[in-house]
Formats: structure tokens, C-alpha cells, sequence
């Protein structure tokens, strides 16, 4: 008897996980917890865990390095070994390399780096779980350190994937959607309706494209949303910690 090939979207168009096509993960934000960093942020998006640190703007060692109008942005992006079902080996890999970029150039432009010159401002990305859609999740916890750490902002980054599944178009791929579809991160500055990352792996039509960007505009919108009430509960705790003194 042959087996049935497992399928991740059903006839009433439910995925593996229980959402909707347009549905984003269940995510959890907190800020302010690595008290050695200047600012930190943690996200649960579904089962991924990931947690981002910003030290700085401080002075740049090696000094070589340091720019003489604008602070230099540096970003690490690592995967822990025990953050996938294999252990993974815990040197940089050439994923992990390539992330790392693509995040400092999405957040970089929303930083007022010429207020900081000759400082540089470190960012860590550490995956502690991953089940798909790591970079995006990395990118809204660092773009919170961030405005933890007191950076100004031109506006926050929020970030989120749309791509295609077994010819539905669906938001925010979990892992193993990833793995079969097509995906398309995408990383947004909503109060500019700016982007600033678009990757893609995989194939999609040009119609398709287009309804999948509209897709990812809107999740970024949601994560935005998010973003800005995990900041202000981060405020509230300040001024309740100050009354109470
Ligand atoms: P992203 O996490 O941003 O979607 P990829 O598309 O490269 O980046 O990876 C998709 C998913 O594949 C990851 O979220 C993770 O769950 C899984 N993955 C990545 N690298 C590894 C690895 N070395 N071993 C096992 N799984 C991995």
C-alpha cells in the first residue's frame, strides 16, 4: 500500500499549525532582559525563540574601523546548537554570515547614525529555537534592542514572510512550509512604507509577487503593532520602578 503524501495546507485551507492562510504565528515580545547589554530584546514567534542584545554606541575597537560621520553598525546573527533537531555546529556558517548582512543593512537605515560618529553599535542575534522565519524574527527583537538601548530611531523595523505553499500563498512560514515553499522575507519601516529587505527563495509568478508583498506589507503591520506595545509595556515598567522608589 503506498502512503499518502502528508500535505501542510488541508481542504479547508488550515495548515499544520492550526492558522489561516494570512495568519501570523502567536508572538511574544519582552524588552530589557540582558541586564549587561545596553538594550535586549526576547521574541517567541510560534516555536521560535530568539533573543537580541545592542551594545553601544560605544568606542570602536579595533579603532581602524571607526568612521569618522557615522557610527559603525556590526551585526551577529548565530544559530545555538541546540537550536535545531540536529546539533548544529556552533561556527559561524555561511547562512548565518549572509543573515548577519542582510539585517544590518535592513536596520541601518532606520538609525541615526551621523548623531554617534567615530562609536560603534553592536547588535547579537541569538536563535535559541528555530523553526523558519528566523531572520524576520531577528530582526523585530534587535530593531526593540535597539530602541532599548536608547538609539533614536527613524522608526522601528518590522519584519515578516510571505511566499507559497502547495499553490496557496500564505504568510509567515513556519518551518516546515519553509522548507517545502517558496518564501519571501520581507522588512518594513511602516512610517515610511519603506523596505528595506526583500529576499526571496524559491519561484513566484509576477502576480504572485505582487499579492505576496501585499501579504508581507500587512504582516509587517501586525508585528508593528506588537512592536510598539511590548515598547510602551517596557515604559510603564520604567515609570512604575521610578514611582516606587
Ligand atoms: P529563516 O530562518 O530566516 O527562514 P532559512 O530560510 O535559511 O532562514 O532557514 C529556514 C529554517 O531552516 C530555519 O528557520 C531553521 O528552522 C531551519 N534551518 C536553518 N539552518 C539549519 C541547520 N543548520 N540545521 C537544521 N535546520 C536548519
Amino acid at each position: 500500500m503506498t502512503k499518502k503524501p502528508l500535505t501542510l495546507i488541508n481542504k479547508k485551507n488550515i495548515r499544520v499549525d492550526g492558522r489561516k492562510l494570512d495568519e501570523l504565528r502567536p508572538i511574544k515580545i519582552e524588552l530589557n532582559i540582558i541586564g549587561n547589554a545596553n538594550g535586549s530584546a526576547y521574541i517567541e514567534q510560534g516555536k521560535n525563540k530568539i533573543l537580541a542584545a545592542v551594545y553601544g554606541p560605544k568606542e570602536v575597537h579595533p579603532r581602524h574601523l571607526a568612521l569618522p560621520d557615522r557610527a559603525l553598525l556590526r551585526c551577529q546573527y548565530h544559530m545555538s546548537p541546540f537550536s535545531v533537531k540536529e546539533r548544529k555546529r556552533p561556527a559561524p556558517s555561511r547562512r548565518e554570515t549572509e543573515i548577519s548582512k542582510v539585517i544590518r543593512e535592513c536596520l541601518s537605515p532606520s538609525i541615526f547614525g551621523e548623531y554617534y560618529p567615530r562609536t560603534s553599535i553592536d547588535i547579537y542575534i541569538e536563535v535559541l529555537e528555530a523553526d523558519g522565519g528566523t531572520r524576520c524574527s531577528g530582526i523585530i527583537a534587535a530593531s526593540l534592542a535597539l530602541a532599548d538601548a536608547g538609539i533614536p530611531l527613524r522608526d522601528l523595523v518590522a519584519a515578516c514572510a510571505a511566499g507559497k505553499v502547495e499553490e496557496h500563498l500564505v504568510l509567515d512560514l513556519n518551518g516546515p512550509e519553509d522548507n517545502k515553499g517558496t518564501d519571501m522575507p520581507i522588512a518594513l519601516m511602516p512610517t515610511f512604507n519603506a523596505v528595506t529587505l526583500l529576499q526571496m527563495n524559491g519561484i513566484l509568478t509576477t502576480d504572485e509577487f505582487e499579492q505576496a508583498l501585499n501579504l508581507a506589507v500587512k504582516g509587517c503591520e501586525q508585528v508593528y503593532t506588537l512592536q510598539k506595545e511590548a515598547l510602551k509595556a517596557r515604559y510603564i515598567n520604567v515609570k512604575e520602578e521610578v514611582e516606587e522608589e
